[in-house]
């Protein structure tokens, strides 16, 4: 094999790659999806119960600051008590404090019957949350597996891509720019070898004519009149040997 064939096998090689180092980066937006979705499930359950609670928590809250206020007003109205020089003044604050104690016993029942409800929700809330926290680590566990297979399958198609570059700027501009085109229209792997006279590609004999054109000129690329692919000519013996695994003899 001289070394411009070489060349046209090895970016057939790169090619390939390529598309399904490509094809395996596509699937990664959908594996994170499929893991997120069990997770958003565990969520929205917690949403349900967490919003009831987070409610009871706030009414409570409200209630005790009513409470406060009223605390005060007593103080206020105890106070004024003892300076009051009329009977119906006196009347009038007892009747104020009265008031602010009903209202104090009122809230705190209130309150009680909140604290009871979140008693009876705390173990079905405890229960959510563990669900959701397990579910949250399996997910951030499988998240760092996909991010980090992710990471080396970017850093291989920057290294096959670059190679890839260098090799096809030296069969020159037309070459890459029909590559280019190729890739557009979806037509990947877009370099394959004729093997047996056939394109790999589409698995279409060529024309005999053009067959032997490639044979006498194995360093040329060609292109297949069915599909259009880039190809060139590969003996039979590198194909098999190719189709075993070997690295191709150099
Ligand atoms: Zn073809």
């Amino acid at each position: 094999m001289t070394e411009a064939t070489q060349v046209l096998s090895e970016l057939a090689r790169i090619d390939a790659r390529l598309l399904e180092l490509n094809r395996q980066l596509r699937k990664i937006p959908d594996r994170l999806n499929i893991d997120r979705k069990s997770l958003d499930l565990e969520q929205k359950v917690l949403d349900e119960i967490l919003g009831p609670w987070q409610q009871l928590e706030s009414d409570i809250q409200k209630r005790e600051s009513t409470i406060a206020l009223a605390v005060e007003t007593i103080a206020k109205f105890e106070e004024h008590m003892k300076r009051v020089t009329t009977q119906k003044d006196y009347m009038a604050d007892r009747k104020q404090i009265e008031d602010a104690h009903k209202l104090n016993d009122q809230l705190q029942r209130e309150i009680e019957e909140a604290r009871q409800k979140m008693d009876e929700l705390s173990p079905r809330l405890k229960e959510v949350r563990g669900r959701y926290d397990r579910v949250r680590e399996e997910y951030q566990g499988r998240e760092a597996v996909v991010l980090g297979e992710k990471a080396v399958l970017d850093a291989e198609l920057a290294e096959a891509q670059a190679r890839f570059n260098a090799l096809s700027a030296e069969r020159g501009a037309p070459f890459m720019a029909y590559y280019r085109r190729l890739c557009k229209a979806g037509r990947l792997p877009a370099i394959v070898p004729v093997v047996s006279g056939t394109c790999t590609g589409c698995r279409v004999a060529l024309p005999p004519q053009a067959y032997n054109i490639l044979i006498a000129n194995p360093s040329q690329h060609g292109t297949c009149a069915h599909c259009s692919r880039i190809v060139f000519y590969q003996a039979p013996e590198n194909a098999e040997a190719k189709a075993r695994g070997d690295s191709p003899a150099a």
